[in-house]
């Protein structure tokens, strides 16, 4: 609950902070705004993550504080773990032993944390680390600001998807009146790729397949497509919101071969449609209409298996895939 949480910032002095690996934008973003409150607050704090920041999101103040490490090194009084699953998503083995408070907006969350203060109807954990900044009267600096914003931007999808409501706006909007250069974000962010993703997009979008009822469609990047635009890892996120920008398509899979018989897997859905439950039966989670899993097998097994539950979500009759 924010109760206990504004009396663990208040009452202690040694913070950590830290999210899942393969860190996006509310993950940084939030956490680098919780940093900037603490540090506000005269406490010292620590953003670990198991993952190195990706480049597009150097334009956050304090990105290059981040320590990338494999495991914690220290005790802490406080460990800030943020929108994570479980105790383990964020990789980091010795989090376990540490005083766990679990932040987090999503539906599914189990509460793992030694405190859980959980909202599901925040558009992003930046909106709650918003109002954690009021709630113990920190005033939201320029910096602060940035990292809330780009949270936001990020997991509204520019402000496009459901999540986004009045609140999210209000709170963008005071953002903006803090210093947050809208255009300067989302030029760092969207349009300052690099070129191997551009020519990844391309390869993986002139695959696009979908099944008979026109409503799932699904995209796959191999190691060969990977190859052959000269693409890092990070080039591959994004793709998925593409697909789902067919007209008729209600739910998309993206399919990303991370070494032979491991899959990621990313569902998009648009409106009523749950994709969340479809990732959780593959042991992974995520929000109605963005969830992830991971899935191990024989493609075109993992494939057909991934598109019957997507067709089971949205009541479509399975036909051939
Ligand atoms: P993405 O497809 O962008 O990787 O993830 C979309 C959403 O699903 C995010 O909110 C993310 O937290 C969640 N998600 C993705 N992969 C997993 C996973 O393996 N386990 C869980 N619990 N959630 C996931
Ligand atoms: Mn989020």
């Amino acid at each position: 609950m924010l109760s206990q949480v504004v009396q663990l910032v208040e009452q202690k002095q040694r913070f950590m902070i830290t999210s899942h690996i393969r860190p996006d934008g509310d993950g940084l973003g939030s956490g680098l705004a919780l940093y900037w409150m603490l540090r506000s607050l005269g406490k010292d704090a620590t953003v670990v993550l198991r993952d190195r920041v990706p480049p597009a999101y150097h334009v956050l103040p304090g990105s290059d504080l981040v320590v990338v490490q494999e495991d914690l090194t220290e005790a802490y009084d406080v460990a800030f773990i943020i929108e994570c699953s479980d105790v383990e998503r964020p990789g980091l083995p010795s989090l376990k032993n540490q005083f766990v408070v679990n932040i987090d907006h999503h539906s599914t969350t189990i509460p793992f944390g030694d405190v859980n203060w959980i909202d599901p109807t925040a558009a992003a954990v930046g909106e709650m680390i918003y109002n954690l900044c009021k709630a113990v009267g920190v005033e939201v600096t320029k910096e602060i600001a940035e990292c809330i914003y780009t949270a936001l931007l990020t997991d509204t999808g520019s402000f496009h998807f459901s999540n986004t409501t009045e609140r999210t706006l209000k709170i963008a909007s005071e953002l903006v009146r803090r210093g947050v250069e809208p255009a300067r974000i989302s030029q760092a962010l969207f349009y300052s790729y690099p070129f191997s993703k551009i020519k990844l997009l391309g390869l993986v979008l002139s695959g696009i397949e979908c099944d008979d009822s026109g409503r799932i469609a699904w995209v796959t990047v191999d190691r060969a497509a990977m190859y052959e635009a000269d693409a890092s890892e990070e080039d591959s996120d994004g793709i998925v919101n593409h697909a789902l920008s067919v007209g008729d398509v209600e739910a998309v899979a993206f399919f990303k071969e991370l070494s032979p018989g491991v899959y990621r897997v990313s569902l998009r859905s648009k409106g009523r449609k749950n994709v969340a439950k479809v990732a959780e039966c593959f042991g992974g989670g995520g929000h109605r209409n963005a969830a992830g899993c991971r899935v191990e097998g024989d493609f075109e097994d993992v494939k057909r298996r991934v598109i019957e539950g997507l067709q089971t979500a949205l009541g479509v009759s399975p036909v051939s895939a």
